[in-house]
């Protein structure tokens, strides 16, 4: 049985004053859910301390929202994975989207990322998605199968087994449309499919286990929807979690 999974992705949003009242409203409603869901927020590097702090044995975990390639040394501006173990992360985004296309993350750089943190003990949360213009070209399931293979060259399918992967179609994340239920279905699947193939001999246990999460618009109004579909483990939280209400009612959704 996969265990769903919850996660806010606070983007680059907050203040130590927001943080706190977030936190003060959020958590009551969370609380609630914690032990039949996991559920973690990711706060920018900065705050990790004080959010860590303010989560304190509530259950709810802490994320950040990626991490190094590197494990230290002269790299200007990065974090790496054992700081962020360090500072009592569990979980770390890798190769989000805004990642990849504002920053330019290759295929290659989000797979030295993700071994990063499997190498610090962390669990990564790998994101993929198709861009509007691949979708309209047909090529979904071929970008969403190099996004997972660039990973699985790197670390190999075994290591992703207690992994997350967070399905995030790109034109629907902070843009208010949601993927419909069927394209979700589609390509959970076809994530699911994708693992078995890939690993024979393991096919049934890694792609049984492996959760898989939806991201991109989930809000309140669509959660319950999106959260029944059979292959969709979970939710890949952005604009929604930076709203007390709104992030406890996706949370009850699960
Ligand atoms: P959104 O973002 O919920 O604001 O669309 C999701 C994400 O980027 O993880």
């Amino acid at each position: 049985m996969r265990k769903p999974i919850l996660i806010g992705n606070w983007k680059m949003n907050g203040s130590l004053q927001a943080n706190q009242a977030l936190m003060v409203r959020v958590l009551p409603r969370l609380r609630m859910f914690r032990k039949s869901i996991d559920l973690a927020v990711c706060p920018p590097h900065p705050y990790l301390f004080q959010v860590r702090d303010l989560l304190g044995y509530t259950g709810i975990m802490l994320g950040a929202q990626n991490a190094s390639g590197f494990v230290s040394g002269a790299y200007t501006g990065e974090v790496s994975a054992t700081m962020l173990q360090e500072m009592g992360c569990r979980y770390v985004l890798v190769g989000h989207s805004e990642r990849r296309s504002l920053f330019g993350e290759s295929y290659h750089e989000v797979a030295a990322r993700y071994r990063s943190v499997l190498g610090a003990g962390l669990t990564p949360v790998l994101c993929v998605g198709e861009t509007l213009e691949q979708r309209d070209s047909g090529r979904t399931d071929l970008v969403i199968e190099q996004q997972l293979q660039a990973v699985i060259d790197e670390v190999g399918l075994a290591a992703m087994a207690n992994g997350v992967i967070a399905y995030e179609p790109v034109w629907a994340i902070g843009t208010g449309k949601t993927a419909t239920p069927e394209q979700v279905s589609a390509v959970h699947q076809q994530i699911r499919q994708f693992v078995a193939k890939s690993a024979p001999e393991a096919s049934d246990d890694i792609s049984q286990e492996l959760r898989v999460i939806y991201g991109g618009s989930v809000k309140a109004a669509n959660a319950f929807e999106l959260f029944s579909l059979a292959d969709v483990d979970g939710g890949l939280i952005g604009g929604a979690s930076l709203h007390a209400d709104e992030f406890g009612t996706i949370a009850g959704a699960l």
